[in-house]
């Protein structure tokens, strides 16, 4: 650990003086702090100014939208957690929050922050000297990734735990800067690269994310972890089906933890008006095999982390169709 560097914390009442302050090149926007922080004590960044979120009211608020829900950025995952209508309508969004981090964590952490969350690598997440006597590594100070060696991109894993199931729910979001708004979906935000895997044009700031209600699915999260009661995923599965055994009518997947981003799995479509069956099952492992990338940016083999992935995947159709486990 080094001390935390000087910097000055803003606390601005309303979004639009929180993008103003947040505008300058070295102000970063401050949520719970529950990953910048640790961040900042271990060297990784240094910037002069925080812009904390806490006093913005227009951010915390959760409300019901025409067919479905808008959750400001600064809601805290115990706000998430507790929230009448997150707990009736959209339960797997408040069951994952539950699994994120601990409960002192969950009392400051907010939405916001989860979804901006930044990639984590056994090379990244580690004190200063230690990244020194490494020779650092690409995604801070270094000029070679320590994973894959003739890697070109950093290949740190974005391991948020909300991305996943909110991709479930077509979550768009409301970014805002000081020259203006836009809505993008929530699956544009990120972008395969560890370095840059947000696509946050600088000073923007992530106002809320809207979320679609699903009617007739069944979902659920799984997550595997070193520790059961506070850990990051080492894969992290999320799932939505509607229809039965004998006629799968939707499919929805979304990964973490094994990409530098969120994954929507594609070509589930394919799996929609068949019935379930090995060779269902067969399609969905493939399609999680070939659009994930678990690498040894943990202390977990990645090679273990793709089994693992693909277990839990069948697995949760199971669990969610009722049906035996493959
Ligand atoms: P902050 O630390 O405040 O911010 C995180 C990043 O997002 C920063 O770069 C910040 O500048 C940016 N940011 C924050 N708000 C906004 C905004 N509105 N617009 C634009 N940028 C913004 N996370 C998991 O997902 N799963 C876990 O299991 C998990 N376990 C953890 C265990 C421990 C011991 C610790 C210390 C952390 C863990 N975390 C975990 C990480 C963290 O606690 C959560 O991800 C939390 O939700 C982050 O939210 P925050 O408000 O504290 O983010």
């Amino acid at each position: 650990m080094v001390l935390l560097p000087d910097f000055e914390v803003i606390r601005p009442a309303n979004i639009d003086e929180a993008v103003q302050e947040g505008a300058p090149e070295d102000a970063r926007f401050l949520g719970g702090g529950t990953d910048l922080m640790p961040n900042l004590r271990r060297g990784l960044d240094a910037p002069q100014i925080l812009v904390d979120l806490s006093g913005v009211a227009e951010l915390r608020r959760i409300e019901a939208t025409e067919d479905g829900l808008r959750v400001g950025a600064g809601v805290t995952l115990r706000q998430l957690i507790s929230d009448s209508i997150v707990q009736t309508d959209y339960k797997v969004i408040a069951d994952t929050a539950t699994q994120i981090a601990g409960t002192s964590h969950r009392s400051s952490a907010t939405v916001g922050g989860n979804l901006c969350l930044d990639t984590r690598c056994q090379f990244y997440n580690q004190s200063e000297w230690w990244r020194r006597a490494n020779g650092y590594c690409l995604k801070h100070q270094g000029d070679a990734c320590r994973v894959a060696k003739k890697s070109k991109v950093c290949l740190a894993a974005y391991s948020g735990d909300l991305a996943p199931v909110m991709l479930l729910h077509d979550a768009r979001v409301d970014l805002v800067s000081a020259t203006g708004r836009r809505s993008i979906a929530l699956r544009d935000l990120y972008q395969e690269d560890g370095t840059e895997h947000l696509l946050l044009r600088p000073g923007e700031l992530l106002a809320s994310v809207t979320l679609k209600k699903l009617d007739k699915h069944r979902s659920a999260y799984r997550k595997v972890r070193v520790r059961g009661g506070i850990d990051f995923p080492l894969v992290g599965v999320a799932m939505a089906i509607r229809g039965s055994e004998t006629c799968v009518e939707d499919v929805r997947v979304a990964l973490t933890g094994t990409n530098s981003r969120p994954i929507l799995l594609e070509g589930t479509a394919e799996l929609a008006g068949r019935e379930m069956d090995a060779a269902a099952l067969k399609l969905l492992t493939k399609l999680v095999r070939a659009q994930s990338r678990p690498v040894h940016s943990t202390f977990t083999p990645g090679q273990y982390r793709g089994k693992v992935l693909v277990n839990v995947a069948r697995r949760m159709v199971a669990d969610l169709l009722d049906i035996d486990s493959p």
